[in-house]
């Protein structure tokens, strides 16, 4: 989608509700609440009846997206406020930090929903592939799920971290070596990875009838190789966020088993900054920027 100037950009947004409409029910002023990746979809398609909102085609993003009610482009959470339908916004849990909540609003969704979609993950063997804003967000679930989780990445220097995290082991996947002795083992292996890369790699890492779901999203298309899927039966997936309801789920699962995202807090004038550091991967995990910095020159 073409980005339209002047961008507001920011779709993992928390905050306190400061006024509520006449229609409100769920919200009252004082309220913590997020907002996530959508501010508004049909409510009437297959999807939106299925709580997959995310996946409705009359969506509406939180920002860059045709604004139904204005005219013009929706702003995001870059902003000292923003307005939005009571369905798209969340309950956010009081005993969490706020600033490592944000995130779950889009990393955290993107994460939590494929594998639990998968199914039960107690006791399988579950892979994240790549460690950053994504990646983190998967190993904690996949620690609180139940499951022994394993960390590829492409930096020696991660491992600690992993472990730290909640990774069982972490394998450098450079390491042809290491790589073949965990081959046909991993019942589902969630791929963050947003560069190109070698899927095959990570198939073949999969045992039968095991599942890798795409959360990350390369620009150039991907070589599958079909002999890879065919011996094992195995399948290749994607995921996008999830519905509002299943964002509340998560939220909610969050607050039980106390997870947040990992963050450093910036003021919004360090932004650029924190772009080009982020180019780098020079973060644990995410930045969440600190609205009330707008205020300040
Ligand atoms: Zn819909």
């Amino acid at each position: 989608m073409p980005t339209v100037y002047p961008i507001v950009p920011g779709h993992e947004i928390v905050g306190r509700v400061t006024k509520v409409g006449s229609g409100v029910t769920k919200f009252k002023p004082g309220d913590l609440a997020g907002v996530g990746c959508l501010v508004d979809s049909d409510h009437t398609c297959p999807n939106c009846q299925d709580d997959l909102e995310q996946l409705c085609p009359n969506q509406t993003l939180t920002f860059n997206s045709p604004d139904k009610h204005l005219g013009g482009v929706t702003y995001g959470g870059y902003s000292e406020r923003i307005v939005v339908d009571e369905h798209f916004v969340l309950r956010v849990p009081t005993n969490l930090d706020l600033a490592g909540v944000a995130p779950l609003l889009c990393a955290g969704i993107t994460t939590y929903s494929p594998m639990r979609r998968w199914g039960n993950l107690k006791g399988k063997k579950v892979g994240v592939v790549g460690l950053g804003g994504l990646g983190h967000m998967g190993v904690k679930f996949a620690r609180a799920f139940g499951a022994h989780v394993v960390v590829f990445t492409t930096s020696p220097g991660k491992k600690e971290d992993a472990l730290r995290l909640g990774a069982d082991e972490v394998i450098i996947s450079s390491n042809a070596e290491e790589m073949k002795k965990y081959a046909g083992t991993f019942n589902f292996i969630l791929d963050t990875i947003a560069a190109d890369h070698d899927i095959n790699a990570y198939i073949n890492m999969l045992g039968r009838d095991g599942n890798i779901t795409l959360v990350g999203a390369p620009q150039t298309p991907l070589q599958v190789s079909a002999f890879a899927l065919l011996f094992g039966r195995k399948s290749l997936s994607g995921s996008l966020i999830g519905g509002i309801a299943e964002t509340q789920e998560m939220l909610d699962f969050c607050a039980e088993n106390n997870i947040t995202s990992d963050v450093e807090i910036i003021p919004i004038q360090k932004v650029n900054e924190a772009y080009e550091r982020l180019l780098k991967s020079h973060v644990k995990y995410r930045f969440s920027i600190d609205m009330s910095s707008l205020k300040s020159e």
